[in-house]
């Protein structure tokens, strides 16, 4: 059965089934696999001409087995996956000779989280079926997050979710996407207050859970929860095969907010896909690259851009990787982590660390200004609409390629509908919405207006969990 440890080498090893139900470990580190499943070329080869929902279970079973029956998890990725509404689930667009994107936003609320979350959803009933429990999922979002989780759980006998948004600074259909959802276990609250402010409510509350009076656990959604990265490594490998390999490399471009969905294609690489480049695309919250490109790691203050999807201002799941380009040394990461976390002075890595980094990664921040030109040019060369946090993607790709004989695929995280800032600035006309959301406009909402102070919050969450 697979291990779990945390990164910070302090923190009991979990089963995945303990893993799935926390959210940081308890030395504050986050959870990453003690031995990566790897697969030979030959063996990935024999996947070829698999379909998306077994491809999936090849990869995922090896994370879960002895915690999830083999055939029960086939029956789940089945369920989830015939809901999207593309039969190849993740189909490649061509914009170019040898270039790519991979379509992520086929699932039901347009964006690539939802590949991780509907089986989230899936996975926390099911294991808390068998233990007889409940949780409680609370969660912090800007945009794509929230809805992603709402869809993913609304279905859950056994989770009570309450997404916290900021009051009117959410767009109107990522607002929608998550308060027209129906269902007796699902609370929107509209925070009076910033982003930061519910972020901060929501951190409080997995610090110190009284609130929930022992009797239920808090469950984290964001991408620090393991299941969500390995929900995600599968459409690497999926890109991959339908594109040649592992007979021959590929190239990924991943427009990175968190580190979560590109540190699923690295996993793939451990795991025996053979990847020559990944790259790491970000907007002007560009943490990550001025840390990658000059060795300085240094906050900086929030930016909102028009991708908003990807403004965070630190990139949780780095640490992920920072632990094995420190070989995997829980007590030198705790101690890297906790002048990282200071924010005073600028920190660098060590120098055969960064190394390490740039032999596996290459990476650019997009400006606004370059997003709108991307989303133009590829629209002119193609007629095909990038999502802007796509077209981040794109642009990076297109300035970052070392080869192009290899096949360069952008993940493309989104539906250009999702975000209309963008496409308007661009100058396009909104595209419409999808069928099954093409009523969104006129559907009731359901949203709780509430002041940004954690007390009243957390009571409105008591006395919503323990109606029954
Ligand atoms: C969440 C999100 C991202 C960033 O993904 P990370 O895993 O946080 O790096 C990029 N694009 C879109 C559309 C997203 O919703």
């Amino acid at each position: 059965m697979m291990k779990y440890i945390s990164t910070r080498g302090n923190a009991p090893e979990l089963t995945f089934e303990d893993v799935l139900l926390t959210g940081l470990a308890t030395d504050g580190g986050l959870y990453v696999p003690k031995d990566v499943p790897q697969f030979s070329p030959e063996e990935i080869e024999s996947w070829r001409d698999l379909p998306y929902t077994e491809l999936a279970h090849k990869v995922i079973y090896q994370f879960v087995e002895g915690c999830v029956d083999s055939a029960a998890l086939q029956n789940m990725l089945n369920d989830v996956y015939s809901g999207f509404g593309h039969k190849a689930v993740a189909p490649l667009q061509q914009i170019d000779h040898n270039e790519y994107v991979l379509e992520l936003f086929h699932g039901p609320t347009l964006a690539f989280k939802d590949f991780a979350l509907q089986l989230l959803g899936r996975l926390l009933d099911y294991v808390l079926e068998r233990r007889h429990e409940k949780v409680v999922i609370m969660g912090a979002t800007s945009g794509d997050t929230g809805s992603a989780a709402i869809e993913g759980t609304k279905a859950c006998r056994n989770v009570d979710i309450f997404i916290l948004h900021p009051h009117g600074k959410v767009s109107e259909v990522q607002r929608r996407q998550m308060t027209t959802v129906k269902g007796d276990n699902i609370f929107n609250i509209a925070i009076e207050g910033n982003f930061d402010q519910a972020q901060d409510m929501v951190k409080a509350s997995f610090g110190n859970q009284q609130f929930l009076r022992g009797e239920r656990k808090l469950v984290a959604v964001n991408s620090i929860n393991w299941a969500r990265i390995m929900a995600q490594i599968v459409y690497y490998f999926y890109s991959a095969l339908n594109l040649g390999g592992p007979l021959r490399p590929m190239a990924y471009s991943v427009p990175t907010g968190n580190f979560g969905d590109i540190f699923a294609g690295y996993m793939a690489k451990k795991m025996g896909l053979p990847i020559e480049q990944l790259i790491i695309a970000t907007n002007s919250n560009d943490v990550l690259h001025r840390l990658m490109s000059r060795n300085q790691y240094e906050v900086h203050p929030l930016q909102h851009t028009i991708t908003p999807s990807m403004d965070i201002a630190v990139s949780s799941n780095f640490e992920r990787l920072l632990f094995d380009l420190y070989d995997r040394d829980g007590a030198k990461l705790a101690d890297l982590m906790a002048r990282m976390n200071a924010k005073k002075d600028v920190v660098s890595l060590d120098e055969d660390k960064l190394a390490k980094a740039r032999e596996q990664f290459d990476s650019y921040a997009v400006s606004e200004e370059m997003t709108v030109a991307t989303m133009q040019e590829v629209f002119a060369e193609t007629g095909y609409l990038l999502d802007p946090h796509t077209a981040i993607g794109v642009k990076a790709a297109r300035e970052c390629r070392r080869n192009a004989r290899i096949p360069m695929i952008t993940l493309g995280t989104a539906h250009p509908v999702k975000f209309e800032e963008a496409v308007l600035r661009a100058g396009f006309d909104m595209p419409k919405l999808p069928h099954h959301l093409a009523d969104l406009m006129e559907r009731e909402e359901r949203v709780n207006v509430l002041p940004a102070d954690l007390d009243t919050v957390q009571r409105f969450i008591a006395a919503n969990t323990f109606k029954d």
